[in-house]
C-alpha cells in the first residue's frame, strides 16, 4: 500500500500537572512550568476537520523527523540540533534517543472520553437473567447428527475400498468409438488487449477492473483509507492515508479463424471388430480428437456385472463364454478383471 500524506497539523498535549492545553511544539508547560514528559501523548485539536499548517517553516520541522531527547536533562531539542537548548550538553551522539514517532494521535475529545469512562469500564458481571441456559436437546441431536454423518462416510469408505474376487463368465460385449470433427471457422471470444492473437480482429473493447497495484499506475482509480493523524515526534501531526490503485484495462470481444468442433461422429458395435468412423471430410475440415469405450457385460455367481475400459487389447479377450476373475467391491463396482486360464 502506499503512502499518502495530506498535510501537518497543529497538535496539543496536556500538562499532567495542571491540566494545561499547551501547543505540541512547547517543552515546558505555559501556565505552571513543568517540563514535557519524555513520553508524552499529544492530541489533535480538530475531530472532523484537518486544519492543515501552511507555515513552511513548521512543515520543515515536522519533516526534520523525530526530536532528540537530551540524555542530560531530558529536554526534547529538534532534530538536527547540536546542543541542548537547555543544559547546553552535546545531543547529536552515537545512540541518541529519539522520541518515537508513527503512533496514531487520538483526538482531544476522545482522549477526555477515556478519562471520564476509565473507572467504570469494569466487565459487567452477568445476572441469572443474561446468562443463557444452552438448549440440550438441540445439543444432542446435532451431536448424533453429526455421528451419522461420519458414520455413513466411514461405511461408504469400507464399501469402497473392500473388495471380493468373482468368478464369471461374459455374456456381451459393447464397443464405441467417437471421433470429433473440426472445421476452420470464425469464432468470437473476448480477453484483456494483450492477450489476444495478432491475427484477430477486435470487435469492440471496454474498460474493467483488472487487478489492484500498491503503487500508483496509469489509468487507476485511487482507493485510500480514511485519513489518520500521526505523531511525527515533533509536536506536529502528520495527516495520512494508505492507498491502493485499482487499474482499469481494456476488455474486447475479437473474431478469429480456429478449429472447431463442427460434430462428433459414432461408430458403434457389439462384437469384437471394433473400428473408426471414416467421415468424409470437405477441404476446410479436419479429424479431431477421438475416444473410445469398451464394456464387457458379465454374470458370475447369480449377478450381473458391467466393466467398462479404453483398452482395446483387454477388450478382444473378452470372448462371449470365457471366464474372467473380477474384483468387485461391496458396491457392486467393477474395480478390474483377470482372464481365468
Ligand atoms: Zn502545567
Ligand atoms: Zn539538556
Amino acid at each position: 500500500m502506499a503512502r499518502k500524506t495530506l498535510g501537518y497539523v497543529p497538535l496539543i498535549w496536556e500538562c499532567a500537572y495542571c491540566q494545561t492545553q499547551n501547543p505540541g511544539p512547547i517543552k515546558t508547560c505555559t501556565s505552571c512550568g513543568a517540563p514535557q514528559p519524555d513520553d508524552v501523548a499529544f492530541l489533535q485539536v480538530d475531530e472532523n476537520k484537518f486544519n492543515f499548517i501552511k507555515d513552511e517553516a513548521l512543515i520543515r520541522m515536522a519533516q526534520a523527523g523525530p526530536d532528540i531527547h537530551c540524555p542530560y536533562c531530558g529536554t526534547r531539542n529538534p532534530a538536527g540540533a547540536e546542543v541542548c537548548s537547555n543544559c547546553g550538553g552535546e545531543i547529536n551522539i552515537p545512540g541518541k534517543v529519539v522520541r518515537e514517532t508513527g503512533k496514531e494521535v487520538r483526538t482531544v475529545a476522545e482522549h477526555t472520553e477515556e478519562l471520564q469512562s476509565a473507572p467504570v469500564a469494569r466487565p459487567a458481571i452477568p445476572t441469572a437473567s443474561t446468562r443463557k441456559k444452552p438448549n440440550r436437546l438441540i445439543t444432542i441431536l446435532l451431536a448424533l447428527g453429526g455421528l451419522a454423518i461420519v458414520a455413513g462416510c466411514i461405511i461408504f469408505l469400507v464399501m469402497m475400498l473392500k473388495t471380493d474376487s468373482i468368478q464369471a463368465t461374459v455374456t456381451d460385449v459393447r464397443w464405441e468409438r467417437s471421433i470429433a470433427i473440426e472445421a476452420f471457422t470464425e469464432v468470437s471470444r473476448s480477453d484483456w488487449w494483450d492477450q489476444i492473437p495478432d491475427i484477430a480482429e477486435i470487435q469492440s473493447c471496454s474498460q474493467r477492473y483488472r487487478y489492484t497495484s500498491e503503487i500508483p499506475e496509469a489509468n487507476a482509480t485511487e482507493v485510500c483509507s480514511e485519513a489518520v493523524v500521526e505523531d511525527t515526534g515533533t509536536g506536529i501531526g502528520e495527516v495520512v492515508q494508505e492507498c491502493v490503485y485499482e487499474v482499469y484495462d481494456d476488455y474486447c470481444d475479437y473474431t478469429v479463424m480456429d478449429w472447431v468442433v463442427l460434430n462428433t461422429v459414432v461408430e458403434t458395435g457389439e462384437n469384437l471388430n471394433p473400428s473408426w468412423p471414416e467421415p468424409n471430410l470437405s477441404a476446410d475440415q479436419q479429424l479431431g480428437a477421438a475416444t473410445e469405450t469398451y464394456t464387457i457385460l458379465f454374470s458370475g455367481d447369480g449377478e450381473r456385472y458391467t466393466y467398462t475400459t479404453t483398452d482395446v487389447d483387454t477388450f478382444l479377450m473378452a470372448q462371449p463364454g470365457s471366464e474372467w476373475e473380477l474384483t468387485v467391491n461391496q458396491l457392486g463396482a467393477v474395480q478390474s478383471i483377470e482372464p481365468s486360464y
